[in-house]
């Protein structure tokens, strides 16, 4: 088998041992920029940029795609076209050429004899060969997530570094297909070194501005805090990065070839060389100097690359010699966008700025691309996960010192989240078969690379990598709630890894069958726990094979980057109970049918019913001490009358105060059985809250409308609370939504909406008829339509308090509160979207608030920064709106956010999505899709996912934070919670039948890896390179004076003890030292602060906006580090090659009595 082999040659390749000598220019050869042919001022030059873009997967797979199969689909090997290309830049060394995709070229590379390759380090070393982008893929920058995006590059770059050297280092970005360009993308591509970089798409109104006030290259800046370092130039193609019509001589195309021969009566040099002059000039007019880039390629061209270069050399050829003999002041010559770049760098012009970004993008007044910042929600959860495993075991397999020979799998999951960044993959505008390939690449990747996970706990565990593994440490499908091994044993332990370099507490939810369940923390403590009832709508996502009924919940508190164990175990009854029967005592009248039909009740039942977590109602008379002295609250069961099934079940709680003052011995079922009468008897429909109800045990309704002095009293029983020691959340009793959010301090209007908008259908022959698809949203009403909603029933326990809602429209939704956690989740299970009426839908939830926006919104920016939307409106051009929901969309990585002076509504994400605000104190988040139609931007078929045989079903979690906005320490843990959500700890679980208790707590359950970082600093990177380190450092806090905080790098690791370190560019390239920073003349200065500038013209009154009125100082290279101790900056990210040595962790003695 082939395969292995040439795995194991990619491994050593990535060894960073360079081959041979062949990576260093010899005497004469020039790469990089002195390699260019020499611009000549005075003449217009026309850089002729050979280039292909080769989609890592789009209409085929990757792997159809470079082999060429299924050219049914589309004609396309990627294979042939470097074949092709290296074989044609062979023949004349004028001839240029570029490669962007670093996962095709590698692909192809490895498959080379040593023979090609010499021709291709050649080729590499003479500047022949250039590399551009040089990330795995070409990045989409809506969906994506920055650590994903410096990861594919650091990926990307390591190939071609070790292989080629400074001559392989790509100098710009080339972002030439991707569907809107963010701005944190400019910001992280500036800090990995780039010079400049180039767009193809930008929306149609923005680029008519700006060709006609020749605005089409800038000088953009990436992030405010950040500064001038932040700063790169970029240019936008004339013709997106096809050819100048007319002008495309692949084999793919039926443009005239330039045909030279004057004999032949085709004979068109000479109009085919006039056509091109006037081309060139009408793109020069855009430009600010005398050189414009001509791209000469398209979607996987140069498959027969001699076909164009013959007609290119010509076309050269021709337009010099016509230039020579007419005087005409053009030149026509082989180049490549550096080479393109340095000459615009040379002509030194004055450029404009740009500070915001390039979202969103429209192509034309009806083609708004924002559907795809949603499309394929579980394919965009999917990577989510990717990354918070690839993270998960780069960490251990530095901090277990596990085998070298691990990055062997890390590598391959590096290389399948590389694939997923690709503006064809998380964006979901892919065919559904690539779809589906995408799915295979990453779960294998991620099943291969957890073996790293299952070593380092079995060597943390056991203190001995070499002792057999006591667990199996299984992944679960948790976002289904099923588990394999927890709902199918009876002993089981709980392994989760915490990737933040913080102390974190978060709720845990393992799917069990139904049960009495005890969860034991690492120091033998019993720890708090609930069990809690899957919801039917859960119970039936088509995809979930699962015996689960129930989740166990925890809030685990869990160590920076550390391990923790927690063993649960099922309590077996001392008494046999007839568990069918309790479960059919689910319909509360029932309950008490059978209560009255039993005459003897048997008090000692009671020993055997966990109060504090069971389902099961108090069936005695007397509550034992234990119950009374340690318990406050006794759940039991009720039924609201409005349950839409009559059988899902529904705990609620008595205060056992009641009780316990009443020192009645007989207060049992009888007087339970009269309170629930009193409160639900006979009032379906009406459910009542118990709450209200305690107050005035003894008062008819009337009376205590006539005692009260509120007038709505008898409102007051249609509502009734979730609480915990952050909040109250007020919820009406019929539909089960929320209503207000009560802070000790304030109080907030807060309604969750779901509802959907109908897809616009149109045969696409022209704007107005434009289809809603994969990339495209356009709805076809100006309201969506609302869900109406149900109360499905409350839980409360002593760790999650929960109220759900169930819809006729396949939308069920859960509110909760966990016990110490400042934030609201809302879950949701969202699907089949119904398609019977032959109409699709996208469905949104809206969080509709009393916040006082002013048409002001925040969304970040690839998860790392904030920026200003403003309703209906762009900062860069007076926008005209045809579309005006599609076009208010804006892509939202982990947040939107809204405020005024009293409130900041916070709605994190825990997937990429599309979200606005197109109403005042309104969130709208766009959760899931399903259309019938293509849009016709290439991909042929309708966005209809299914799972099956049915629509595909999607559950999700927003969080849901209130902060104060003058409260700059909230503001800083929104930031925290932003970063935890995406970096959630990762969730083993192992079968513990035959592992008694007393081994496994004998074990090593609880590791530390790092010391708790400072307040404003998270560990981005701890990753394995070759025998040293790499540590990111990224500060996450906004500039003040007191931001930049220092860290001592000897003594923040367990066990490892750090000696040095030097500093590299963002992607692990170059030395911080050997960049060196371009400076360009711009016509007008940066605001210091983009969001506080944009639309301060616009809204007088903008008291809300938040203003220190202190200029912020630009920042000149790096605080002075003193060793090991390294100052970060506001908003800075350092990375840093560290040697170190290992040390063991200190554990407990080895357990070996097993
Ligand atoms: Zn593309």
């Amino acid at each position: 088998m082939l395969l292995p082999l040439l795995l194991i040659y990619v491994l050593k390749l990535s060894s960073g041992v360079p081959l041979t000598d062949d990576i260093s220019p010899r005497r004469g050869e020039k790469c990089g920029y002195e390699s260019c042919t020499q611009a000549e001022s005075g003449l217009l030059n026309v850089h002729i940029v050979p280039h292909t873009h080769d989609d890592v997967g789009w209409l085929k797979t990757v792997d159809q795609y470079y082999y060429g199969s299924r050219n049914n689909i589309q004609k396309a090997g990627v294979q042939y076209i470097l074949d092709s290309v290296i074989q044609e830049l062979w023949q004349d060394p004028k001839r240029r050429f570029i490669y962007v995709e670093t996962a095709f070229f590698w692909k192809w590379w490895v498959r080379q004899t040593e023979e090609i390759r010499q021709k291709v380090h050649t080729l590499v070393r003479q500047g022949r060969l250039q590399f551009v982008g040089g990330a795995w893929s070409m990045n989409d920058e809506a969906a994506s997530h920055y650590q994903s995006t410096i990861d594919q590059f650091t990926w990307g770059l390591r190939k071609l570094n070790d292989t080629f050297g400074p001559c392989g280092m790509p100098k710009v970005g080339w972002q030439i297909d991707p569907f809107g360009h963010s701005r944190e993308f400019a910001s992280l591509l500036a800090a990995m070194g780039y010079d400049g970089l180039f767009l193809g798409r930008l929306d149609y109104q923005d680029k008519g501005a700006r060709l006609a006030q020749k605005r089409m290259e800038m000088i953009w800046r990436g992030d405010d805090d950040l500064g001038n370092s932040s700063d790169l130039f970029t240019g936008v193609l004339f013709n997106t990065y096809s050819p100048p019509p007319g002008f495309c001589f692949d084999v793919l195309c039926d443009d005239e070839p330039i045909i030279d021969d004057p004999s032949s009566p085709m004979f068109n040099v000479d109009a085919r060389v006039s056509a091109f002059i006037g081309k060139s000039l009408q793109m020069s007019v855009a430009y600010r100097t005398d050189n414009i880039l001509v791209t000469m390629g398209d979607d996987f061209q140069y498959q027969e690359a001699g076909m164009w270069f013959k007609n290119l050399d010509k076309l050269i050829e021709y337009t010099n010699m016509k230039a020579a003999k007419d005087g005409l002041n053009i030149k026509l010559f082989y180049s490549t966008p550096d080479c393109y770049l340095k000459a615009v760098k040379d002509a030194n012009p004055t450029l404009p700025t740009k500070q915001d970004d390039f979202f969103p993008y429209a192509s034309d007044p009806t083609a708004y691309w924002t559907g795809y910042f949603t499309s394929r929600p579980t394919t965009k959860y999917f990577e989510r996960q990717g990354n918070g495993y690839l993270q998960m075991v780069k960490h251990l397999q530095v901090m277990a010192n596990l085998e070298q020979h691990n990055e062997f799998v890390l590598n391959e999951l590096k290389s399948a989240m590389g694939v997923m960044q690709h503006h064809d993959a998380i964006t979901g505008t892919e065919k559904q078969h690539v779809a589906h390939d995408y799915e295979r690449l990453l779960n294998s990747a991620i099943e291969d690379a957890t073996i790293i996970a299952r070593q380092a706990f079995n060597k943390l565990a056991q203190d001995d990598a070499s002792e057999p593994p006591l667990f199996a440490y299984e992944r679960c499908r948790l976002n289904e709630s099923s588990c394999a091994v927890s709902e199918t044993t009876n002993q089981f332990v709980v392994t989760i890894y915490n990737p933040l370099a913080w102390d974190t507490k978060e709720p845990i939810r393992i799917p069990v069958k139904f049960g009495k369940y005890e969860v034991f923390a690492p120091n033998a403590e019993k720890i708090d726990s609930q069990l809690v009832d899957i919801p039917e709508a859960v119970k039936n996502i088509p995809t979930r094979k699962s015996e689960a009924t129930h989740e166990i919940v925890f809030i685990a508190k869990l160590h920076a980057m550390g391990v923790k164990s927690f063993f649960v175990k099922k309590i077996n009854q001392k008494r046999k109970r007839d568990t069918r029967k309790n479960d059919y005592y689910t319909n509360i009248s029932d309950y008490w049918k059978n209560i009255r039909d039993k005459t003897n009740i048997d008090i000692q039942n009671i020993e055997d019913v966990d109060i504090k977590n069971s389902y099961f109602p108090i069936r005695d008379s007397v509550l034992p001490d234990k119950y009374s002295s340690n318990i406050d609250n006794i759940p039991i069961l009720v039924n609201y009358g409005n349950n839409i099934d009559g059988k899902v079940n529904v705990v609620k709680e008595i205060d056992i105060d009641l009780l316990k003052d009443k020192k009645i011995t007989d207060y049992g079922v009888g007087e339970f059985e009269r309170i629930i009468k009193e409160v639900y008897g006979g009032k379906s429909g009406e459910g009542r809250s118990f709450d209200r109800r305690w107050s005035y045990p003894s008062l008819s309704e009337d009376e205590m409308r006539m005692l009260s002095d509120e007038p709505r009293v008898v409102e007051r029983y249609d509502e009734f609370y979730l609480e915990n020691e952050f909040m109250k959340l007020r919820i009406d009793n019929e539909t089960g939504q929320i209503t207000h959010m009560i802070l000790p301090d304030r109080t907030t209007n807060l309604k969750i909406q779901f509802s959907y908008w109908t897809g616009c259908y149109g045969d696409n022959t022209n704007t107005t008829l434009r289809s809603s698809g994969a990339y495209i949203f356009r709805p076809k009403t100006k309201d969506p339509y609302k869900i109406a909603y149900k109360n499905n029933g409350t839980i409360k326990g002593n760790v999650v308090y929960e109220v759900r809602a169930t819809t006729n429209e396949n939308a069920f939704t859960t509110l909760r509160l966990y016990k110490d956690l400042n934030f609201v989740e809302h879950d949701f299970v969202i699907g089949p979207i119904n398609i019977n009426d032959n109409v699709g839908k996208e469905y949104i939830v809206r969080y509709e608030t009393d916040v006082n926006n002013k048409d002001v919104f925040y969304t970040d920016s690839n998860g790392r920064q904030l920026l200003k939307r403003i309703l209906n409106k762009r900062s860069d051009w007076n926008l005209t709106l045809a579309e005006p929901i599609a076009g208010n969309y804006y892509p939202v990585t982990n947040e939107i956010a809204i405020e005024d002076n009293n409130n900041r509504i916070a709605i994190l994400t825990d997937r990429s999505v599309g979200a606005t605000s197109l109403n005042n104190g309104e969130l709208e988040v766009m959760v899931h899709r399903r259309l019938l139609h293509d849009d016709a931007f290439g991909v042929g078929e309708a966005l209809n996912e299914t799972a099956n045989g049915v629509g595909l079903v999607i559950r999700g979690v927003h969080r849901i934070l209130n902060i104060d906005p003058k409260n700059d320490e909230e503001l800083i843990l929104e930031r925290k919670y932003v970063i935890a959500n995406h970096l959630k700890p990762v969730v083993f679980v192992s079968n513990a039948e035959n592992v008694p208790y007393e081994t496994w707590i004998n074990l090593n359950n609880c590791f530390k890896g790092i010391k708790p970082l400072p307040l404003g600093l998270h560990l981005l990177t701890l990753e394995p390179w070759d025998d040293k380190v790499l540590i990111r450092l990224e500060n996450y806090l906004e500039k003040s004076d007191n931001s930049t905080i220092e860290i001592d790098l000897s003594d923040v690791f367990n066990n490892l003890k750090i000696k040095s370190i030097r500093e590299t560019s963002l992607a692990v390239n170059r030395w911080v030292g050997e960049m060196e920073k371009w400076v360009w003349n711009k016509e007008n200065d940066f605001s210091d602060s983009f969001n506080n500038a944009y639309g301060a013209d616009y809204d007088n009154n903008s008291d809300w906006v938040k203003n220190d009125g202190k200029l912020k100082h630009e920042d000149n290279g790096n605080a002075k580090d003193d060793g090991l101790k390294v100052k970060v900056e506001a908003k800075q990210i350092r990375t840093f090659l560290a040697d170190y040595d290992y040390i063991p962790p200190i554990t407990k003695s080895k357990f070996k009595n097993f």
